[in-house]
């Protein structure tokens, strides 16, 4: 049997257990006799949902692997055994029981401990950190008796933990020496309405306040703080940051970065080749992460080069999401980038995108954002984002056109649901307080989804309506088979001229049509008469009084006008267009007919085509369509002015 190569990591937190879990999946650790020292008296936990022990979770449930995990594959793990001397000469390991362990290659992932300020009473019996199971068993003993509990320290840990004291009843004070919350994440506007959310939910807040001292008074504590002010209570909680646990490190003589940690290379190799740092107490390019995702991509890392492999650590994504219940906060990418940003703000809710280059590089939202994971996607994939994206996010808060696949009940009051009425979801909102309560009837208080009726299941969604109401606007077949007809009689039409005899004395009958001054004064006023009335019926799409009969019967007609409009031409004209200004009148006609006819052509078919492509087409088509008719009665009068005059 080949002689394994000995590893040892000091530290069995989330990212050193991560290392191995990876080795064994890679199948890589058969050729290492692994041990693994902790100083906690358990297996690594899940220390991300630790707050979930105030409610009830187990320690037991809280482990990430049983000690039955670690005997299967051969893992020696050594729990409540801090190890406290490294000698990279030997390559020893010392730990607090005495055991003295060789090793080949060391791994350090002894984490962070909670940063403790040195302030006067700082030590006193009922003042705790929030970091390990041990500090949260005496925490929790403390909570049940002790009514109200002052938090410093109002980051992403401390409003954490603000909100599983208020669910175990405690009157709950968060104190903040800056001018906002998460001011390490969130611009000043968004601290505020950060603020006043997480004041709704029962927190004191107390902002720019620096604590000077703790005294005890009976029972009690009283927390000082230096504008002189005081708050008595019977728990104080420290959440005021961490620093890595690189203590051991410096004593065996590794280089450590300036803000603490131990300083790693692309491949986490500390200044001694034979030694890996990873997690939280590892400090890349001169900095220390915090978050469990950058340790986890550092163990990913180090456990393919182990394996053999030559991965590199590149700067790790660095996204902050806060696990309230009820506020969902995130900060994601380089939300902190000097870069221009746009933000958006209402009913509680902020949301704010910085952009370069036409990319989004970091986005920050309070309140809940429907769009976040795809936010997120389009930061990491460094996909472009378009100039409308961005008027629509700084109008209604959302970069993308809003699909009926994401919940309508997240979207803004003005965000527009009916695109053929141009109804809001306010105005939704607002019929179903009077007492609206399916599709039709906000049809026909509103209007909306009694056009195309697209919308229809959005609709349904927003008043709680059954979702497989879908209303389908009648005449789709015929619009299509009308649509289908105007196409083919534009093609003639488009496509030749009638002859013109050589002689008036032989005009034919057909050909007197559009000689006959009469006839022509007949057609050219039927023409006028045909397209007012096909412009006024297509008001019955855009004025809500005007909700006479079902639109889609109106829509076949106005198809079916499009189509006597063509007949009609070819009687004004003989197919002859003429010359200038009759030439551009004659096209503008036939340019009408023939886009009309693509427009209700893409309408009728467009439920059975990919959503959003079908909508775009349609929208395509008819935009086209209705830009047409712009120049026609001014085309029109120079024509009629033009055949009088002269
Ligand atoms: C309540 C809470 C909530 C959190 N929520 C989030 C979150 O939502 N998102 C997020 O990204 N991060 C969160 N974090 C941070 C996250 O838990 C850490 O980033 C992660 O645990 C770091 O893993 P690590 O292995 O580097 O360190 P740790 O998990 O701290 O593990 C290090 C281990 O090494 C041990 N050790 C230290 N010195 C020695 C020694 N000399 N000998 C032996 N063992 C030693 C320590 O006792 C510890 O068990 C949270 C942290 C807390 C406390």
């Amino acid at each position: 049997m080949a002689v394994r190569e000995r590893l040892v990591v000091i530290g069995n937190g989330m990212v050193g257990l991560r290392v191995l879990d990876r080795m064994v999946a890679g199948g890589g650790l058969e050729k290492w006799d692994v041990t693994v020292f902790g100083a906690e008296p358990h297996p690594a936990l899940d220390r991300v949902n630790l707050t979930d022990f105030l409610h009830g979770t187990s320690a037991r449930q809280l482990e990430l692997k049983g000690s039955d995990w670690y005997e299967k594959h051969e893992i020696k793990l050594h729990t409540g055994d801090p190890v406290v001397l490294v000698d990279r000469e030997e390559k020893v390991v010392h730990s607090q029981s005495g055991k003295r362990v060789p090793y080949d290659r060391l791994v350090f992932a002894t984490g962070s401990h909670a940063f403790r300020p040195e302030i006067p009473g700082g030590d006193l019996e009922g003042v705790y950190v929030y970091r390990s199971l041990s500090d949260l068993r005496r925490i929790r003993s403390r909570a049940a008796g002790c009514g109200s509990v002052l938090i410093i320290g109002g980051g992403l840990l401390g409003l954490e933990a603000a909100e599983a004291f208020i669910k175990l009843g405690l009157r709950t004070h968060v104190v903040e020496r800056g001018s906002g919350l998460m001011s390490k994440q969130l611009p000043l506007e968004a601290s505020r309405i950060l603020q006043s959310r997480i004041q709704e939910s029962g927190v004191v807040v107390h902002n720019a306040q620096t604590t000077e001292s703790i005294e005890r008074r009976g029972e009690e504590l009283v927390v000082v703080f230096k504008s002189g002010t005081c708050v008595k209570v019977g728990m104080v909680v420290f959440a005021t940051g961490i620093r890595p646990c690189d203590e051991l490190a410096r004593a065996c003589g590794l280089e450590v970065g300036p803000r603490g940690g131990i300083q790693v290379n692309e491949r986490l190799e500390t200044s001694d080749p034979m030694v890996y740092a990873v997690g939280e107490c590892a400090a890349f390019k001169g900095a220390p992460y915090g978050l469990v995702l950058p340790g986890y991509e550092m163990a990913d890392v180090l456990a393919e080069n182990l394996h053999g492999g030559a991965a590199v650590f590149r700067e790790p994504d660095q996204s902050a999401i806060l696990k309230l219940e009820k506020i969902e906060v995130a900060a994601v990418g380089e939300f902190q980038s000097e870069c221009p940003s746009y933000s958006s703000e209402f009913n509680g809710t902020y949301r704010r995108i910085s952009v370069l280059g036409g990319r989004i590089v970091g986005a920050i939202e309070i309140g809940g954002w429907t769009e976040i994971s795809r936010v997120r996607e389009v930061i990491r994939k460094r996909r472009r984002i378009w100039p409308w994206n961005i008027n629509r996010f700084i109008e209604q808060g959302l970069l993308w056109r809003p699909q009926v696949t994401a919940d309508p009940a997240d979207w803004p009051e003005t965000a527009e649901v009916c695109n053929c009425m141009g109804i809001c979801k306010r105005e939704i909102v607002a019929a179903c307080r009077e007492g609206a309560s399916s599709v039709p009837d906000i049809a026909a208080r509103t209007g909306a989804s009694s056009v195309c009726g697209s919308c229809a299941p959005v609709v349904s969604r927003i008043i709680g309506a059954p979702q497989d109401v879908v209303v389908e606007p009648r005449g789709g077949f015929a619009l299509g088979l009308v649509s289908l007809l105007c196409l083919l009689i534009l093609v003639p039409i488009a496509a030749f001229e009638m002859p013109v005899s050589d002689s008036v004395q032989r005009v034919s009958k057909i050909e007197s049509l559009w000689s006959d001054h009469f006839v022509k004064q007949v057609t050219g006023f039927a023409l006028v008469g045909l397209s007012v009335l096909s412009m006024v019926l297509s008001l019955r799409k855009r004025i809500r009084r005007f909700s006479l009969g079902d639109f889609g019967h109106w829509r076949v007609l106005h198809a079916g006008i499009g189509v006597g409009t063509l007949l009609v031409l070819f009687l004004h004209t003989g197919l002859h267009l003429g010359h200038n200004l009759n030439f551009l009148l004659g096209v503008n006609f036939l340019l009408l007919a023939g886009i009309g006819g693509m427009a209700g052509l893409v309408t009728a078919v467009e439920r059975s085509m990919i959503d959003p492509w079908g909508r775009w087409l349609r929208k395509g088509w008819q935009s086209f369509h209705v830009a047409l008719t712009w120049p026609l009665p001014v085309l029109v009068f120079f024509h009629a002015f033009a055949s009088y005059y002269y």
